[in-house]
């Protein structure tokens, strides 16, 4: 299999050497980043440590490397899931807009980075996010307080069971 290899799903094939593959086999709901898994389409929480509350990821399961190889069940499902997560963000940390950016360097899997601008905070304002993303990655600032993360996951997957 190549990098859009794998067989849907729930019968997808992981790539062994793919950061995001290794993050969803070892995802189980309930003490872990998982907020909703559905059809194609998976959203997490950045994992620890995280730049903000409500940093999500919304994931292809399949191993697949962007929009352009997207087959027609990802396709179709892409829009509506990234309309319930974006409002589901906005609603549950109380952000003004939401950021959408998938750059597929760190993994050639698709995961589209959704990020939470709330408007008196500067530091998320367009790439200056990039900035707090790679302050938090290097320690020389705080990640978000994984108390608050846990808060959040909880009120997320609630509001999920209903998708
Ligand atoms: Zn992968």
């Amino acid at each position: 299999m190549g990098l859009s290899g794998g067989s849907g799903p729930d019968g997808a094939v992981p790539d062994l050497g793919c950061a995001v593959c290794q993050i969803q086999a070892a995802l189980h709901t309930g003490d872990d980043p998982l907020i909703h898994r559905s059809g194609p389409w998976l959203l997490r929480h950045h994992p620890h440590p995280s730049p903000l509350v409500g940093w999500l990821l919304l994931d292809a399961r399949r191993h697949v490397p962007g929009p352009d190889a997207f087959d027609d069940a990802e396709a179709a499902g892409f829009g509506p899931m990234l309309r319930r997560s974006s409002a589901l963000l906005k609603q549950l940390v109380g952000c003004e807009r939401v950021y959408a950016i998938a750059f597929g360097e760190g993994a050639r899997h698709f995961h589209l980075h959704l990020i939470p601008r709330h408007g008196a905070a500067s530091d998320t304002e367009s790439w200056r996010v990039a900035d707090l993303y790679r302050a938090v990655a290097s320690g020389s600032r705080p990640p978000a307080d994984p108390a608050a993360v846990a808060s959040f996951l909880c009120r997320a997957r609630a509001c999920c069971a209903s998708w």
